[in-house]
This record gives structure tokens, sequence and C-alpha cells, in this order.
């Protein structure tokens, strides 16, 4: 493409972007297509000859979009959010131009010193205990997801627990992991993956506000201790993925601590709030931590994929998963004075994916970050007090941040048969979950673009849709 082309039809989707967000709202939020309905209209084979560009763009609105969902709709309430937003669009774009590798210092020096940078700026703006600065014994970096992120730590966990022995020893057959029932599936994954097999980890009894019971944690570790195993790794959730629930990491860590057991901390979504002043009380037991994560992706504006995983010693990361085949090798490295982050994930590439997060805080200013999760944290205890005072409908679960799952008062098929109706109705997108064998709903308040009135028009759906329902 020369550049000429380049510039035409970049001008050309970026109006085409800007269009697309001015009209969200006019698109049904779930696609309902049929599966295979996108391959059906895909040609078997590759094109042998070039296509002009305008012929992709033109199969890209007629056969792509049609199967899109919109998670960018500020009347997407699904799963959590994905944010996007300009800068951050514009970041990932540049990123793309200059489409560096840095798996190495050596390979864009700015690539690395920008994600050290914007790392420890987010310590400070989210009162994250100092030691995980990379002025410290810590450090962070940037993963593609939480899931890479809990992988990264129990991997982390399984060496350190076999004093980096394990390469000589194999795994160790008997080495336990523990989590709550209500804890993200990342975690189960991340144990299959590590090999500590699914029948080695916990999965921890919950209170009535489904966050782990540390008494529980206590008894199965001692248990597992007293038949000859080794406990040696515990994840706990600050806002589970089904609820929000925070589990009591101020039980949680002084147990670890004393049982010598890896702490990680995963905050994917809850994280982000601690932005603000009045919601960084959810990260008050994190000097308990040896690892923690949260997603920008998720809740402060910025594109997927950006996790910020940290560690207490990052020398467990890097003594982990560091390798410096000869072909790697250079002087930079060899003086022990840079991070290469290949040391610090699970593949040896990686994108400049810092570039977002630093458009994203210095154009919004913390400050903007700040009322951006203010907003949906106020319009989520609004919608929850209008659940909670209509006779028909009721809380399941507390609502600490932007997250109600509710119900309605009769029996799981007719809430399940709410979900549908609404979400085929392209007006709203909800998902749900189950708690103790109820049936939920769960409504999540975060998109860049929701804003009072989606929320007021959502509960206005849901109370006509219920009404429908009954008299049918
Ligand atoms: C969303 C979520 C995850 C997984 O996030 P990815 O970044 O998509 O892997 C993990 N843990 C919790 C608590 C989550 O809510």
């Amino acid at each position: 493409m020369k550049s000429d082309q380049f510039r035409r039809y970049g001008h050309q989707l970026i109006d085409q972007i800007a269009d697309y967000i001015d009209h969200l709202e006019d698109y049904p939020v779930q696609s309902h297509i049929k599966p295979g309905d996108i391959r059906s209209q895909l040609p078997p084979q590759a094109p042998e000859h070039s296509e002009s560009f305008d012929a992709i763009l033109s199969d890209f609105e007629n056969i792509i979009m049609p199967g899109i969902t919109h998670w960018q709709s500020p009347n997407f309430f699904g799963y959590f959010p994905a944010n996007h937003s300009g800068p951050s669009i514009l970041a990932e774009l540049l990123s793309a131009g200059l489409g560096v590798q840095g798996m190495l210092w050596l390979t864009s020096p700015a690539a690395t010193e920008l994600e050290t940078h914007m790392l420890d700026w987010l310590i400070d703006a989210l009162g994250l205990p100092s030691f995980f600065k990379s002025t410290e014994s810590g450090g962070g970096v940037i993963q593609d997801s939480a899931s890479s992120a809990v992988l990264c730590a129990l991997l982390s966990a399984r060496e350190r627990s076999s004093q980096w022995q394990s390469n000589h020893l194999g795994i160790q057959q008997h080495l336990v992991a523990y989590t709550s029932a209500h804890a993200h599936s990342s975690v189960e994954k991340a144990i299959r993956i590590a090999g500590i097999g699914s029948d080695n980890l916990r999965l921890i009894a919950v209170d009535e506000n489904h966050a782990m019971r540390a008494d529980a944690l206590a008894h199965a570790i001692k248990t597992d201790q007293q038949n000859g195993l080794l406990p040696f790794f515990v994840c706990a959730t600050i806002g589970t993925t089904s609820t929000t629930a925070i589990d009591p990491v101020n039980t949680i860590g002084p147990f670890c601590k004393q049982h010598d057991i890896w702490l990680h901390i995963d905050a994917a979504l809850a994280g982000s709030a601690a932005i603000c002043p009045e919601f960084r009380w959810l990260h008050n037991d994190l000097h308990y931590a040896d690892s923690y994560c949260f997603n920008p992706h998720k809740w402060l504006l910025t594109n997927f994929d950006c996790d910020c995983f940290y560690v207490k010693q990052r020398s467990n990361l890097t003594q982990t998963l560091g390798v410096n085949p000869e072909y790697l090798k250079n002087t930079a490295t060899d003086t022990g004075k840079v991070f290469d982050y290949r040391d610090w994930q699970i593949p040896l590439g990686r994108r400049f994916r810092s570039l977002k997060l630093w458009f994203v805080i210095r154009f919004y200013g913390l400050e903007g970050l700040r009322s951006h999760i203010r907003n949906h944290v106020e319009l989520s205890q609004q919608f929850s007090e209008w659940i909670d005072a209509h006779p028909d409908f009721e809380l399941m679960a507390p609502n600490p941040l932007n997250l109600i799952c509710f119900r309605h008062r009769s029996d799981n098929i007719f809430n399940q048969k709410l979900l549908e109706t609404l979400n085929a109705s392209g007006e709203c997108f909800l998902t749900h979950t189950q708690l103790n064998k109820i049936y939920a709903l769960r409504v999540c308040i975060g998109g860049t673009y929701t804003r009072k009135q989606h929320v007021q028009k959502l509960w206005q759906l849901i109370q006509k849709t219920s009404q429908t329902l009954q008299t049918t």
C-alpha cells in the first residue's frame, strides 16, 4: 500500500469510526445472526490476486458488521465492560503504525521505559503498596489479560515453593492451591496449565455475601498440611465476576504469610475504582500480596488488551520466566540495568501497550478518570434503589461498586425468559449468574458512553418486559 493510499483510507476509516461512535445507539446491542452465517458469506479460499481496498471495506460493512455485538453501546450492561476511548484508540493506531516488538529493552527502549513508568504512576494513583514499584524490589508489567497474570503468579509460586529446584525435580505432585468457589475460571485454567492439576485446587466455600470464608480456607490448609501436602498458592478476589464480592484479605493475608503461601490478588474489574480516594479501601490489605492485578481494559477507558500485573519481588518472576538464548544476547541485558519484559510474561514478543495508558491518563487526567468511575457507581446505587423499592424485584447480592445482581420474584425459568426477551429486543444487553442455584440477572454499569438516560431506559424496559411476560 502506497503512502498516499494509506493516508486516504486512513482518514476515511477515522471518519467511519467517529460516525460509528456517534451512532452506537442505533445498532441492536447483541448480534442475532445464526452460527455459520458469517462464514457462509466468505469465499472458501483466500484470494490469489490483490483486491481493492474499497471492496474489502464494503465487505466489512455488509458481512462483518451484522455479526458484531456492540460492546461500546451505552446500552451494553453484560459481563464486565471493555472500555475503549478516543485517546486509547489513537494510541493503538500509533502503536500499530510503529509496529515495534518490545520483547527486550534493546528492541525499543521507549516501549520498556514508558511501561515501567506508567505502572509506577498507577501505584500512586491507586494507592497500591510501594513495594510494587520498580524503584524497590517489585515491579509492574502489562499482560494481555488477568488470566495471564494469574498464570505468571502461579508459576512463580510453584518455582518459589520448590526452592527453584523444579527444573531438576519436575513438577511437584504434592502442591495444593486455594481460591474461592466464586473465583474467576482463569484460576482453574492456570492450575491445569501449570501441571498442578484441577484436583489440587480447593474451591473454598463462600459466606452469605459470596466472599471467601477465611475460616474455611484455614481449615482446608490445615487438613492438607496434616495429609503431607504442600499448600503453596492462594488467589483472593477483590470484586468477583459473579457479584463483585470482596474476599477478606485482612484475615487471609496474615494466614498466607504465616504459612509461607503465595498470595495473588485478582482485582480485574474493581481495582480501577481505587483511583477514587473513597474507594481506596478496596486496596487496604494489599500489603499482604505477593502479586496483584487489575484490568484498565475493563473500566478505565483503555482498549483491550491491558492488564496491569504487579509482583512484590520481581526476581521471583524473572527467575521463573527468564530465558536468554544466544540470538537475543546484548550488552544492555548484560549490564543488568534494564528490564527485558520477555522475562516477565509467557510469550517472547510483546506489543507496545503502555502507549495507550499514557495517552489515556494524560488526556483525561486522574480527575477525569475518577469522574468516569464515580458516575457509574452513582448510577449503580440508583439502579439498585429502584430494584429494592419495587415489590416484584429483589437484590441478590451487595453492590459495592457498579454491578447489580437481582431477580424478579418468580422462578428461574421466568427470570431466564426475562433476560432472553430483553436481549432479543436489541435495546440492551444483560448477562446472568447463578447464586445458590438461583438464577440472577447481572447489570454492570461501566460503559464508556453509559449515562443516566441509558440506565433509566433500561429500568423502564425491565419493568415493561416483566409485566408483558407475566400476562402472557
Ligand atoms: C474479567 C475477570 C478476569 C479475566 O479477565 P481477562 O483479562 O479477560 O483474562 C479475571 N478475574 C476477574 C475477577 C475478572 O472479573
